[in-house]
């Protein structure tokens, strides 16, 4: 008897799930620990919780909900369009940049054509290209950051797409201004350029890439965003792509039609007004990432210089700390997965978070 399982195609039979950080409410239930003395410090959430704003527009929303939300976003596209000078049909929304990353490969990818990405880079861009088929062309890291010539090198008649996290997760590495740039040049236009740009609120002005402007030349660019870091709205599930709208209608395409929520939308879009809350974020990350540097440091261990809000530091028998560090309820994240078993991935929370994960990482070590 063949089970219906044997006859899915083997590419997605042979998926390896995506592994997300540890829930508080998972490890409260296995070690018998209370919610609240648990730190998690291992999706790269924002410790400074919800902006205000965003809230007051989800409670205003919570009567709507039996409706429909509207379908092509209007409220969240034009805020977006006011905020980033570009047309709305530039605009796909996702249910979180995650949707969008894979809508791109929906788009474009198919059995027999290639997608590039960098080792170590976001573990959804092997996902979404191996859950249609196609094949993912990995390119060895240069110093834990993307090699940007090899992987022009990596290009053939068959890659249809290359993902580019900047800065990437979980090394936190930054490709310059100039270098994107050029290599943007290089690549040839047949080949979409993903670029994800999750954690560019966290960057300082003069490090900011000028992706979105950068749209008007390349038609073969994507630049997705996120609301989930320095918005703080992870567990609503919004981003979204910038892009030529020739491209972003073909993401549309593949869209479902009401793939962004009611609450999202008024949220993201009220979140986008208030620049105080993302101002906060980045000046509370600087802050916390200064302390668990220097914290680690002075433990004798090493870590990637990180543009982002969170720092992987290299630490021996990292599987074995991390479960130590857990039993004390402090949640980092494991990145062997990413061919990183030397090192745990710490998100920057609150100083008094931050404190007590270095405390216990001193005590367990
Ligand atoms: C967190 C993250 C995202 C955002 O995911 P969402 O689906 O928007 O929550 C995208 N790309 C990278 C590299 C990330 O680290």
């Amino acid at each position: 008897m063949i089970h219906s399982c044997d006859l899915a195609p083997a590419y997605v039979r042979a998926i390896a799930p995506y592994q997300p950080g540890k829930p508080i409410s998972e490890l409260a239930r296995e070690f018998g620990l209370s919610e609240q003395s648990i730190v998690k410090l291992a999706s790269n959430e924002n410790p400074l919780g919800v902006s205000p704003k965003a809230l007051q527009a989800m409670q205003e929303a919570l009567t709507d909900i039996a409706r429909y939300p509207d379908g092509n976003g209007f409220v969240l596209k034009d805020a977006l369009c006011r905020r980033f000078g570009v047309a709305l049909p530039q605009i796909v929304l996702g249910n979180g940049s995650n949707d969008v990353l894979e809508l791109a490969a929906h788009a474009y990818l198919e059995p027999g054509v290639e997608a590039i990405y960098a080792q170590h880079a976001f573990a959804v861009y092997p996902l979404v290209t191996q859950a249609m088929g196609a094949i993912g062309v990995k390119v060895k890291a240069r110093d834990f950051g993307h090699d940007l010539p090899a992987m022009l090198v990596a290009i053939t008649s068959k890659t249809r797409m290359l993902f580019i996290a900047n800065p990437n997760n979980p090394t936190g590495t930054l490709l310059s201004k100039p270098e994107l740039l050029a290599f943007l040049r290089d690549v040839p236009k047949h080949v979409l350029v993903v670029l994800d740009e999750a954690y560019d609120e966290y960057l300082p002005e003069e490090l900011k890439s000028e992706s979105i402007a950068w749209l008007a030349e390349f038609e073969n660019l994507i630049v997705t965003r996120t609301f989930s870091k320095a918005y703080g709205l992870a567990g609503l599930r919004v981003g979204f792509a910038l892009a030529h709208p020739l491209v972003a209608d073909l993401l549309n395409r593949v869209r479902q039609p009401f793939n962004v929520n009611t609450l999202a939308l008024v949220a993201s879009a009220a979140a986008l007004q208030d620049g105080d809350f993302v101002r906060r974020s980045r000046e509370q990350n600087d802050a916390g990432m200064a302390q668990i540097t220097a914290g680690v440091r002075n433990l004798g261990l090493d870590y990637i210089p990180s543009f982002a809000n969170f720092v992987s530091v290299r630490i021996p028998d990292a599987g074995t700390v991390y479960r130590r560090l857990l039993e004390h309820g402090v949640i980092v994240r494991p990145v062997a997965n990413y061919e990183m078993p030397d090192y745990l991935r710490v998100s920057i929370g609150l100083a008094s978070e931050n404190a007590r994960f270095l405390q216990v990482l001193a005590q367990v070590i």
